[in-house]
């Protein structure tokens, strides 16, 4: 596996369709469709992936973390995340329980009720 590639990620303005860019290792594209395109910090295959950037465009951060590979071909599999222009390690998330979107709670669905224990007769 090649060096881990620590940044600096940042993300390339103006640029919103592959079709114009291929992503060097470090450049964000932040793509239209809402997906960002990068390189993976370990293996620098190319990663599409659905994620928020926050902060600057010179100094991104994601909102999560990126699996290698989970979109498209399997690559390494690493886990990272980029802060501050920065990409780290990430761990895995934890399978969490999944809150309802807004379309379903309007829609009439509620999450499962907590059990409650019965109250104490009088
Ligand atoms: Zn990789």
């Amino acid at each position: 596996m090649a060096e881990w590639f620590k940044g600096p990620y940042f993300v390339l303005e103006g640029v919103v369709r592959l079709a114009v860019k291929r992503p060097a290792r470090g450049e964000i594209i932040a793509h239209d469709s809402g997906a960002v395109v990068l390189r993976c910090p370990a293996c620098a295959a190319i990663q599409f992936a659905r994620a928020n950037i926050l902060n600057s465009p010179k100094t991104p951060t994601l909102d999560r973390a990126i699996q290698c590979g989970s979109g498209h071909c399997k690559r390494c599999g690493v886990w990272f995340t980029i802060r501050n222009g920065e990409a780290f390690p990430a761990e895995a998330p934890e399978k969490k329980e999944v809150a309802l979107p807004d379309k379903l709670k309007k829609a009439g669905v509620h999450p499962q009720p907590e059990l409650k224990l019965k109250p104490k007769a009088e």
